[in-house]
């Protein structure tokens, strides 16, 4: 192998969060190695999947400063007004854009689409090296950089980084090589996802019901269509992937109710069993931990690509303040830590709490989340902290979130 290549920077993973980084850094001037597994537009690439994502306000303005959104925004879809709602309970919550002075509450885009803007922004900018489809094979931390072997398709590449960026999802071998545990739970559920056509237009209504057999979200799309997501346990999930699409439809149809009409059309059904991932810290050495490979949340608020790119905006916010300051670099991983801790923890325990109050059977419980959901309607104060807390509003928000641009 030739000598080692020096970058500032080697992000590890290039997935949603992993892509946005390298984009919202490379105006920076910095030195880039981004090493990614699966070629971006693979069939078989796990973060530019056939899922769709709710983008919160605060991402499409992170995703406009970086410049990606012009090109997202003719394939995204608004949400007008969010619909919380419990099966076989007459509570329930309205969140609606107008209400808040809003002309969106966020935006359904799907991955793909979000991989291919990704990509072919940070591809354009020469300071990016990419090596793809490449896989890192040895992480060797030293005191003032770390040494990486990077196996390639095209060869093998050895690389000296100021920083890795451990972007690579929730199994992130990047966090293990630094000895970073991650406490995992398993919610023993499966989320079955998949898009419906309904009777009726959707509207711009993204709906969230909470069901005995578990937590259904339907997502609006451009064509009438939605974007299921479907939470199940693992046994209910095998058979729902298992059923004809009439059965399916019927099953759907008794979760849901008719408030969008009968269901006519069902997609292709892909599952995703789903966990818990919490990374014990968000730095190691020199070594930052962000997006999935710092916390892997369940889908049922679509909060954690929306965090995962406050992560990106931060990290970047501060490696443009760090520039040319070698000595302050362990000054850049503790202030990221500070100012990351916050948002974090209030999203896993918003997620987390949300997963396990919908999920208790306890008769009192049930009621007062039911009483929950009627006083979460008829209080404003509420829902505005909902909505502020999923678009990312919090103390210190980073530029990027502001749209102010890092040069
Ligand atoms: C069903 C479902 C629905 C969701 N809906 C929403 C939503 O509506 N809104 C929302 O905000 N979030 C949503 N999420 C969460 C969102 O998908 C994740 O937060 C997001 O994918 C995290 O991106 P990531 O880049 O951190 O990790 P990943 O998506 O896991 O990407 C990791 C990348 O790293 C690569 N990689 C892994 N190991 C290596 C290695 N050793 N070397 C090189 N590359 C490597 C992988 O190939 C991959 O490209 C949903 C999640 C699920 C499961």
């Amino acid at each position: 192998m030739s000598a080692p290549v020096r970058y500032d920077l080697a992000i590890v993973g290039g997935g949603m969060v992993g892509a946005s980084l390298a984009v919202a850094v490379a105006p920076l001037g910095l030195s880039v190695a981004l090493i990614e597994a699966v070629a971006p537009e693979a069939e078989s690439q796990p973060s530019f999947d056939e899922r769709t994502t709710a983008l919160s306000n605060g991402s499409r303005r992170i995703l406009e400063t970086i410049g990606v959104w012009p090109d997202i925004a003719a394939e995204a879809t608004p949400i007008r007004r969010i619909h919380v709602s419990d099966r076989g309970r007459f509570g329930f919550a309205r969140i609606d854009a107008a209400a808040q002075g809003l002309t969106a509450m966020g935006h359904v885009v799907a991955n793909r689409v979000l991989g291919r803007s990704l990509w072919s922004a940070l591809r354009a900018h020469a300071n990016v090296r990419v090596f793809c489809p490449a896989e890192v094979s040895a992480i060797t931390p030293l005191a003032d950089k770390v040494a990486l072997a990077v196996h390639g398709q095209r060869g093998d590449a050895a690389i000296e980084a100021r920083f890795i960026v451990a972007a690579d999802g929730a199994q992130s071998m990047v966090r293990q090589a630094f000895g970073v545990a991650a406490e995992v739970r398993d919610y023993g559920q499966t989320a079955v996802i998949t898009t419906v056509l309904p009777q009726r237009f959707h509207d711009h209504i993204a709906y969230e019901r909470f069901t005995d057999s578990g937590p259904l979200a339907l997502l609006p799309l451009a064509d009438g269509r939605c974007t299921l997501v479907l939470t199940l346990s693992r046994a209910l999930a095998d058979a729902a992937l298992a059923w004809t699409d009439e059965q399916f439809l019927a099953e759907l149809q008794r979760r849901f109710g008719f408030r969008l009409g009968r269901f006519l059309k069902v997609g292709r059904r892909v599952a995703y069993p789903l966990s818990l991932t919490v990374a014990g810290r968000t730095s190691a050495g020199r070594c930052v931990i962000i997006g999935n490979a710092a916390q892997g949340l369940h889908p049922v608020a679509g909060m954690g690509f929306n965090l995962g790119l406050r992560d990106v905006a931060c990290l970047a916010e501060l490696l443009a303040e760090h520039r040319g300051r070698a000595d302050a670099d362990a000054g850049l991983l503790a202030e990221y830590d500070a100012w990351r801790a916050a948002d974090r923890r209030g999203i896993i325990g918003f997620t987390d709490g949300l997963v396990r109050v919908f999920a208790n059977p306890f008769e009192p419980v049930r009621q007062l989340r039911n009483l929950g959901l009627l006083a979460f309607d008829l209080l404003p104060p509420a829902k505005s902290a909902l909505s502020a807390l999923s678009s990312g509003a919090s103390r210190r928000t980073p530029k990027l979130a502001r749209g102010v641009a890092l040069t």
